[in-house]
């Protein structure tokens, strides 16, 4: 492909007249200008890259940029033309298909619906790939963004360690490894939809309670934990540690963290549950939710948490 340079100098009043007199760098700015007002997208979406990709390839744009100095009036007409029109038509074709650029899935992994359940009976999603974002714990929601404390407990697919990508998210090439059998909230969270073409937010999410809850010895531990290492409770002693009440604090502090702890060791040990699916059973262990509240805990040789502040 030739080198593409924008061009720079007074370009146009009237674009036609600019395009009939202008270089090939002229075409080039003034196809860009175009694009911009056309488009409407985030200029750094991968969206947009690469639905430019697909109308220049689809419109044989280096092809035209290559020819154009030597193009006559009509034949710079002609071929102008004819690019707008087969750009209006594959924009028409494109505009409710996900063109899988991973940007979406690179902001937070799908929040896991009723519709959802078939997945795991297809074994398309597996105790391992999901986790359970407990009542209190912080929630964003996909549409607005916002990072609120959920007010019921969701379950989510796993993000890659240290980041927001979805763990279905792969690169090289970028692709979603489970495109065809994608949550609902991916299927619908379109991103070039408006705000009025959304379908209504789901209100069935699916819960633990769908998977445990028939298995009354398990689901009882599953309550025990949930009562006993609630969010709400951690929220209590950090707040009685804030008003310097440390030994209340720490009793409460410390009794969570031995729960959870030692309740995910029976899991693996007694009920034999893979090590990757306790944060689904019992949600993320309080060691990994402490440093966001300013706390660091560790397991010492003696089988006892200490505990600092970060
Ligand atoms: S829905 Fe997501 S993956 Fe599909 S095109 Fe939009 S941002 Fe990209
Ligand atoms: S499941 Fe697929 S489409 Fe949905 S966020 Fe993950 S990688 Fe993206």
């Amino acid at each position: 492909m030739e080198q593409k340079s924008k061009f720079i100098g007074k370009i146009r009043d009237n674009p036609l007249i600019a395009l009939e007199r202008g270089n090939r760098d002229v075409m080039l700015t003034i196809w860009r200008e175009y694009l911009t007002e056309i488009l409407e997208l985030d200029p750094k979406s991968g969206r947009r890259r690469l639905l430019i990709q697909r109308l220049e390839h689809a419109g044989d744009f280096d092809k035209l940029y290559s020819d154009w100095n030597d193009l006559s009036t009509q034949e710079r007409g002609d071929r102008w033309l004819a690019l707008i029109r087969t750009t209006k038509a594959l924009l028409a074709e494109v505009k409710d298909v996900c063109l899988r650029c991973g940007d979406c899935c690179f902001q937070s992994s799908p929040t896991l619906t009723e519709a959802d359940m078939g997945l795991f009976q297809d074994n398309i999603l597996g105790w391992t790939e999901v986790y359970t974002l407990r009542r209190g714990e912080r929630g964003v929601d996909p549409r607005s963004g916002a990072v609120t404390p959920i007010t019921e407990e969701r379950l989510k697919i796993k993000e890659h360690a240290a980041t927001k990508n979805c763990l279905f998210y792969a690169t090289n090439p970028s692709r979603c490894l489970i495109y065809e059998h994608r949550p609902q909230q991916c299927r619908e969270q379109l991103c070039n939809r408006r705000e009025e073409e959304l379908p209504p937010p789901p209100t069935a999410f699916l819960t633990r309670q769908a998977f445990f809850g028939q298995h009354p010895e398990l689901w009882a531990l599953l309550v025990a934990h949930e009562e006993r290492c609630a969010i709400a409770r951690l929220e209590q002693a950090l707040e009685l540690l804030a008003a310097n009440n440390e030994d209340e604090a720490s009793e409460t502090l410390f009794d969570m963290l031995h729960f959870d702890h030692y309740l995910r060791q029976l899991l693996l040990t007694e009920w034999e549950i893979p090590a990757g699916a306790l944060d689904f059973l019992l949600g993320r262990p309080l060691t990994q939710l402490l440093p966001q509240l300013g706390l660091k805990a560790e397991m010492t040789a003696n089988g006892v948490f200490r505990l600092e502040r970060l």
